[in-house]
């Protein structure tokens, strides 16, 4: 059967800027039989993360994150409908999801390593799955909950890097909903910044490539900073860690600033601003979603019945077609997302 697969092209170099050229489009063929245990698959959405930048290193940095090979197949996040099955559990017509789904058009998996989806949780919109009601909205979720020290009844003011993003935007959220009393966002455009208020909830949202951030900060948050979730790191996360309160914690989710650099994960804070973290005794341990999946199944359930309620606001950036999930990328990274960024492959 002939098929249309994207594969890594070349790669953009530790210090470089990934561009939609670093992959490339091209036919390939797969078998038209399949074996005891496997499904052949029809593929509807994949996503497209920051994280991975780095498999597009020769070397990813981190032991639970393989390189991508030259001109072999990229993966990641997917979403398919299943054609045929000689699996057991999975049926023609299930949908399915997996971590690891190969960036082309069909493709043959192992059924054991599919997870079966349940549209109806999401009011049938699929593509969730890839974000607020998977590993994006189990980032923000958890990481508040394993990280934030979010207390109801405690006035506390949480502040998002980052939030018009995947994670970021669920973050804010989730943390009002969690008990913060006020949460303020950045994000890079002031369309964005209007969405987290006028549409997310947000009680402010700062436009860091408009203005000082750091004055804007005081002002918006005059009690200080209790809760930092921190997507980004770097110039921004410095200036917030600067008002941030005695006791205070951030949630090390991510730092995309940095991640065209060749530089240790998480980044070395700079000497005045890690002084200012150790003299105010603010927590910044490391976060990875992968190591609380045994909290997914309740964790996914509590998503869901937030998206049903309308109390978790989703947007999605979705761009059509396999030819362009390389330029999807590159416009990810570059802040052209708002929500998950989602490739739609078929429908
Ligand atoms: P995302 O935020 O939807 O997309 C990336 C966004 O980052 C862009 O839209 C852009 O928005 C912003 N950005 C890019 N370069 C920037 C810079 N130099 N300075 C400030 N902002 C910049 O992606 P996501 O999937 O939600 O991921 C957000 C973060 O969470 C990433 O750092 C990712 O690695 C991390 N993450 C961590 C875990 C974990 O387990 N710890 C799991 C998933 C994701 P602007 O327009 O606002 O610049």
């Amino acid at each position: 059967m002939i098929i249309q697969r994207v594969v890594l092209n070349s790669r953009p170099g530790k210090n470089g800027v990934p561009v939609a050229e670093n992959f490339r489009l091209e036919q390939s063929t797969i078998s038209d039989m399949i074996q005891v245990g496997q499904v052949r698959v029809r593929t509807m959405y994949l996503s497209v993360d920051p994280y991975m930048r780095c498999r597009m290193n020769e070397d990813t940095g981190s032991d639970y994150l393989l390189p991508w090979q030259l001109s072999e197949v990229a993966d990641g996040g997917g979403i398919g409908v299943v054609e045929e099955s000689k699996h057991d559990n999975l049926a023609k017509g299930d949908f399915v999801t997996s971590f690891n789904w190969p960036w082309q058009t069909v493709a043959i998996l192992d059924g054991s390593l599919l997870q079966k989806l349940v549209p109806q949780l999401v009011n049938g919109r699929l593509s969730y799955f890839l974000g607020a009601a998977g590993i994006t909205g189990l980032t923000a979720l958890l990481g508040i909950k394993e990280k934030g020290h979010v207390t109801v009844g405690a006035n506390q003011t949480m502040v998002v890097s980052g939030a018009a993003g995947a994670c970021g935007s669920l973050a804010g959220q989730i943390g009002r909903l969690e008990g913060c009393s006020r949460v303020v966002g950045i994000a890079g455009t002031d369309e964005k910044c209007s969405i987290l208020v006028q549409e997310m909830g947000f009680d402010a949202a700062i436009n860091y490539k408009k203005g000082d951030v750091a004055e804007q900060l005081r002002e918006l948050c005059p009690g200080g900073v209790d809760v930092y979730f921190d997507n980004v790191g770097g110039d921004i996360s410095d200036t917030v860690i600067s008002q941030m309160n005695q006791n205070s914690h951030i949630i090390l989710c991510g730092q995309i600033s940095q991640y065209n650099k060749d530089v240790p994960y998480p980044p070395p804070l700079p000497p005045d601003i890690e002084k200012i973290q150790k003299e105010r005794n603010i927590t910044r341990e490391r976060f990875l979603v992968l190591n609380y999946m045994d909290k997914q199944e309740a964790s996914v359930l509590q998503l869901c019945q937030w998206i049903q309620e309308g109390k978790l606001k989703v947007r999605e950036t979705v761009v059509e077609g396999l030819a362009n999930i390389g330029a999807a990328f590159q416009s990810m990274m570059n802040g052209g997302n708002i929500g998950k960024q989602i490739v739609s492959v078929s429908k």
